[in-house]
């Protein structure tokens, strides 16, 4: 059994490594479990990001996530590559055990273990990802001024990325799999109103083409089985996320959808020590500023029980 630490960080995407930056410069001498294989979280799968502030020509995903992990290792955060596999988090003791076995103590823990977008399940998926498919408008929209776009799904959020890429794109197109969207009346009605969206109904894609760029989409019709093509060179996909909170089912208090319940605007959770931040609490924004905002909030509610403790 290991001493008791002052406070275990559980993710390392920009709200774990914000939170083992501030942590680690309050002398709390965190332990960060970063994830065995993917460590530095959803940046790593990206290319250029141009919206984190401090970099004006933009930086590359895994770059921004290599410097922030360097910045919080250098005011003595411990970094782990390996999975939490299971935790107890009631108690003033909390343990958390790594894929080896060995039970970890501390009086604070904070979740950041983040969200995982859901994929089409296509060969190409990952490969072409930053390459022409993306997960976020916000975030890459930017790059597809004038260009063809896709966008997979029927509920608000797809509706939402189809409006706001509306702006820059020369045209899109919804593929739906059904013939009525789930989305909102309002967000219908948007959708539906702009001139440049138009819908493919009861269509999946059955093939996402491109060698080193997306140059377009093979679509099936799922009543009549009937395959098209589609010539785009922007693929978003808006079929929803699923936040990382299997570990903590039972023992943290879950909204309907899954992601943690924090008593905003602090990051305390239902667990009196244990704090929450990032894209795992968070179904609105999804940004790694705000991801690493709430991980610096996490960070200064930490300090702060633990300073009322002593
Ligand atoms: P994540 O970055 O998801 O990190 C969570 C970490 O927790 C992961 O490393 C995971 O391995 C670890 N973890 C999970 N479970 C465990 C466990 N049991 N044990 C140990 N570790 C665990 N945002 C922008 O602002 N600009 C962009 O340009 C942009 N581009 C994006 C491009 C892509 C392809 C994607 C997918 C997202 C993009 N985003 C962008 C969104 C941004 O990446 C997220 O909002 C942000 O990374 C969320 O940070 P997080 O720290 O909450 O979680």
């Amino acid at each position: 059994m290991s001493d008791v630490r002052n406070v275990i960080i559980i993710g390392s995407g920009p709200a774990g490594y914000t939170a083992a930056l501030y942590t680690a410069r309050a002398s709390l001498k965190p332990l960060v479990f970063e994830g065995a294989v993917t460590a530095g979280g959803a940046l790593m799968n990206t290319t250029e990001v141009e919206n984190f502030p401090g970099f004006q020509d933009g930086i590359m995903g895994p770059e921004l996530m290599d410097n922030m992990r360097a910045q919080a290792e250098r005011f003595g955060a411990e970094l782990v590559p390996d999975d939490v596999v299971a935790v107890d988090l009631d108690g003033e003791i909390k343990t958390v055990t790594d894929t080896a076995g060995t039970v970890h103590r501390a009086k604070a823990v904070i979740v950041a273990t983040g969200s995982q977008h859901r994929k089409l399940g296509l060969p190409n998926e990952d490969a072409l990802s930053g390459r022409g498919v993306s997960w976020c408008a916000t975030c890459d929209g930017f790059f597809f001024k004038d260009q063809d776009i896709a966008v997979i799904g029927g509920g608000d959020t797809a509706m939402e990325e189809a409006t706001f890429l509306s702006r820059f794109a020369k045209s899109v197109t919804i593929v739906h799999r059904r013939d009525t969207l789930r989305a909102s009346k309002a967000m219908q009605e948007r959708a539906f109103a702009d001139p440049k969206i138009t819908f493919i109904w009861d269509s999946e894609v059955a093939e996402v083409q491109g060698d080193q760029k997306l140059s377009g989409l093979k679509l099936r019709n799922v009543k009549t089985g009937e395959l098209s093509d589609l010539a785009v060179t922007g693929l978003f996909i808006a079929i929803g996320h699923d936040p990382r909170t299997e570990l903590f089912k039972g023992q943290l208090d879950l909204d309907s959808e899954g992601y943690l319940k924090v008593d905003a605007p602090s990051t305390r959770t239902n667990l009196t020590g244990v704090f929450a931040a990032g894209d795992v609490v968070d179904h609105t924004y999804r940004q790694a500023i705000t991801a690493a905002g709430t991980g610096c909030s996490a960070a200064l509610d930490a300090e702060r029980y633990l300073a009322a403790l002593s």
